[in-house]
């Protein structure tokens, strides 16, 4: 069984008050194991104000505080499993792991057990972060793309963060003469600019041009006041049926109050949607999903509809570490 170590945060970066980039430093005399882009780790703290199941008269579940005896929340250890989203090069190079977290808001308003704890720590940096010392996981371009001609990968939100890893590696194999001997277009979609993590990194790398790679982002809250038209409009998964020349998911499902409020897709004019199409010949192509399991699921839809292979990372509870660790 892997160890327990205690790891360091460091550079908490934070983006929007539910999305923060962050470093991972191992244990002092340790360095993390080697691993693939797209592949993740288990974090832990032992802190974290617990939640006890209740199902009610009708079978329904819900998660509500643990209290003990003076009505107190009580307080343990919670383990789940993240992404990395730094490249494999960069932890080589400078020994740290990074992660692109979102603060867990469930329908009823009740913050997750242990990403509440991570965002309530002040000051972040400095602080301990325990980690299972194994890396771990499927989600790897060997594994989920290998022979295709073209790989579309689609993040949405903290989705990113495996396909971040890889185009970062990727980017660095090809400035080492190996270029990749596929296509390679990344959509990632967020609410607003501010929270599109890796941006500037990500634009630096289509820019540079050292391997077949285009990156589209997108909001689906604009800055009115700031336009920006080298951005996308729109959710990832209604980016796509524009690409492929879909209705949106609100018009197909008939739902005239969503299709309201819906933010239509736009295309920045570098990528207009023909130019995409032709990238992503569906018979030669697989996308890649990861992130927001709603919109993962339309996501599905479109793959399917046009016949393209379709992976994607769940990012249910799936680990050891999740289920054993967490206490109820
Ligand atoms: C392979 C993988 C990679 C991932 N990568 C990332 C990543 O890069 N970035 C990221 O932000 N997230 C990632 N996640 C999700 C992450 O593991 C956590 O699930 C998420 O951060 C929420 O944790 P939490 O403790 O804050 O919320 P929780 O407290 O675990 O709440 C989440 C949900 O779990 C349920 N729940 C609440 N209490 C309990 C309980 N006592 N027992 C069981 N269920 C309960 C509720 O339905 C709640 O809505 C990944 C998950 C997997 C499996």
């Amino acid at each position: 069984m892997a160890e327990r170590r205690a790891g360091i945060i460091r550079d908490w970066r934070q983006l929007s008050p539910v999305l923060a980039l962050f470093r991972l430093q191992p244990q002092e005399g340790t360095r993390f194991p080697s691993y693939k882009a797209g592949q993740y780790i288990a974090l832990r703290r032992d802190d974290c104000r617990l939640t006890k199941k209740l199902t009610d008269d009708q079978g329904r579940t819900r998660y509500v505080p643990d209290l003990d005896e003076m009505g107190r929340q009580r307080r343990g250890p919670v383990t789940h499993s993240y992404s990395i989203s730094s490249a494999p090069f960069e932890t080589e190079r400078d020994g740290h792991l990074e992660f692109y977290v979102v603060l867990e808001i469930s329908p009823t308003d009740t913050l997750g057990r242990l990403t509440e704890t991570l965002f309530a720590l002040e000051p972040r940096d400095g602080q301990r972060l325990e980690y299972v010392d194994r890396i771990a996981g499927d989600f790897t371009l060997d594994k989920r793309a290998a022979g295709f001609e073209s790989i579309l990968l689609v993040g949405t939100g903290t989705g990113l963060a495996p396909f971040a890893a890889m185009v970062k590696q990727l980017d660095h194999e090809a400035s080492q003469g190996r270029r990749p001997p596929f296509r390679l277009t990344l959509v990632h979609a967020n609410r607003t600019p501010s929270e599109l993590a890796y941006h500037e990194e990500l634009r630096a790398i289509d820019a540079a041009g050292r391997f077949d790679f285009v990156y589209v982002a997108s909001v689906s809250r604009p800055d009115p006041k700031a336009a920006d038209d080298s951005l996308a409009r729109g959710r990832a998964n209604n980016l796509l049926r524009a690409i492929f020349e879909l209705p949106l998911k609100e018009e197909e499902d008939g739902d005239a109050r969503a299709l309201a409020a819906a933010v239509r897709p736009a295309l920045p004019t570098r990528s207009p949607s023909a130019e995409l199409r032709r990238r992503l010949e569906p018979a030669k192509s697989v996308l890649l999903t990861c992130g927001n399991p709603s919109s993962m699921a339309d996501i599905k839809r479109v793959a399917d509809v046009v016949g393209m292979r379709f992976e994607k990372e769940d990012w249910k509870p799936v680990s050891r570490a999740d289920v054993t660790e967490a206490r109820n």
